[in-house]
């Protein structure tokens, strides 16, 4: 992969590394363990300047593009999966849908605190009634005057703990159904964070169920403003940014590899190492071959972006492929670790659990692969 990245994009690359390294992964399986959210770690991510990749420079960010910033998920992903999940919100998923839909003056407002690392992000579309199921939201933007008020609850929210939040809601606009997102800040009067989830895998993303009770939003304060037609509510998200969670995925697969490999190397079974038997080496082996195939479609679909060449197929693509390939690589690589991959102390069943959440987070399989076809069948 490297012989693709400039001079820039590889010292990018090697902070990342070396932080991924040498800060991250002693401190890996204790964020899973103790479900605790590093926010030591997340500043110390935004103190390097990864808060910045994805947002322009004259909003304060570095405006280093998505390849760079999948590269920097890819490499966070191989020690902590979960911590390149809440990043990938962080960097990528937030910063591209205020970049996409904000006005000037919100992205002054929210770009150049986020890059900067005082601002937290979060995006939060998902309700009880299913996060695409959109005709059901119960969560409303209603005028008021020339403002509006927020009523309703959103669940399963990444950095549940974040100070800005871009919260989606259904709202009326002529007497048509609409959908809209409001940018509401940590301490608005009538906003409160509820509980947060115990859960298989990301733990530690303090994954947050959202209430708002009459919460004044300012006009000011509307994504991109309201959108008729509640087809239109995949644009919140900016399906770019979906391509951080999918590296972040890559670096999970990649990072479960390079474990197995090295206990695979070091365990002797029946008097010889376990790399003579030759099921071990050749799901090392399709693991490295799928890893790769993956990496090549998420590069791909990332310079195809950069080229201004956005195809939601291929984007789609990513989110189902790199995600299902980084679950299938972990669960069976989980299975050369015999009953020392099931312990705790070994610790390495969490690369299956986070893997696993990808097949969910930020959009299931099956609703990528439902878009492919309405787009296929056309
Ligand atoms: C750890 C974690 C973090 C998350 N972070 C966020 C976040 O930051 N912000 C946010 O808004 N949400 C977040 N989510 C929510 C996540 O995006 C949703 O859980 C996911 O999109 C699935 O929606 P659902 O849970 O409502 O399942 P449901 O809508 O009930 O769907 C259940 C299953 O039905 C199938 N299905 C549903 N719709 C379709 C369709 N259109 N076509 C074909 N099959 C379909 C799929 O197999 C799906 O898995 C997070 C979830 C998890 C687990």
């Amino acid at each position: 992969m490297s012989h693709f990245l400039s001079d820039e994009q590889v010292r990018i690359r090697d902070v990342a590394r070396e932080f991924a390294q040498v800060e991250v992964s002693p401190r890996a399986a204790e964020i899973d363990n103790k479900d605790e959210f590093p926010a030591d770690l997340v500043r110390r991510a935004a103190e390097l300047g990864l808060f910045g990749l994805m947002i322009p420079q004259e909003y304060g960010g570095l405006d280093a593009g998505i390849t760079t910033t999948c590269v920097v998920l890819e490499e966070i992903g191989k020690a902590s999966p979960s911590l390149a999940g809440m990043l990938s919100v962080q960097i990528a998923l937030c910063p591209v849908s205020m970049n996409t839909a904000g006005t000037p003056e919100q992205k002054t407002k929210y770009l150049v605190p986020s890059a900067s690392g005082e601002n937290l992000m979060a995006l939060s579309a998902t309700e009880p009634s299913g996060m695409m199921n959109t005709a059901a939201h119960q969560t409303r933007l209603t005028p008021d005057g020339e403002n509006y008020r927020l009523n309703g609850l959103k669940i399963f929210c990444t950095q549940g703990s974040a100070t800005v939040y871009i919260v989606g809601g259904r709202t009326s606009v002529d007497g048509q159904e609409g959908y809209g997102a409001a940018i509401v800040e940590k301490g608005m009067p009538g906003f409160e964070v509820g509980k947060y989830e115990n859960k298989l895998g990301w733990r530690g993303s303090n994954t947050g169920t959202l209430i708002f009770t009459d919460v004044l939003i300012p006009r000011e304060n509307i994504l991109g403003g309201i959108l008729t037609g509640l087809g239109e509510v995949s644009g919140l998200g900016g399906l770019t940014g979906n391509l951080g969670h999918c590296a972040s995925a890559l670096g999970c697969a990649e990072g479960m590899l390079a474990k197995t490999i090295e206990y695979a190397k070091g365990r002797e079974l029946y008097g010889q190492p376990m790399t003579a038997l030759q099921p071990i080496t050749y799901w090392l082996s399709e693991a490295w071959v799928k890893i790769e195939a993956a990496r090549s479609l998420l590069y791909t679909t990332t310079r195809m972006v950069e080229e201004g060449r956005i195809d939601p197929n291929m984007i789609m693509a990513c989110k189902v492929h790199v995600c299902e390939t980084a679950f299938e690589v972990c669960n069976r690589l989980l299975q050369v670790w015999g009953g020392h991959g099931m312990m705790n102390d070994t610790g390495v069943h969490r690369y299956m659990r986070d893997a696993r959440v990808d097949l969910i987070a930020e959009g299931a399989s099956e609703t990528m692969l439902s878009g492919i076809a309405q787009s296929i069948l056309a």
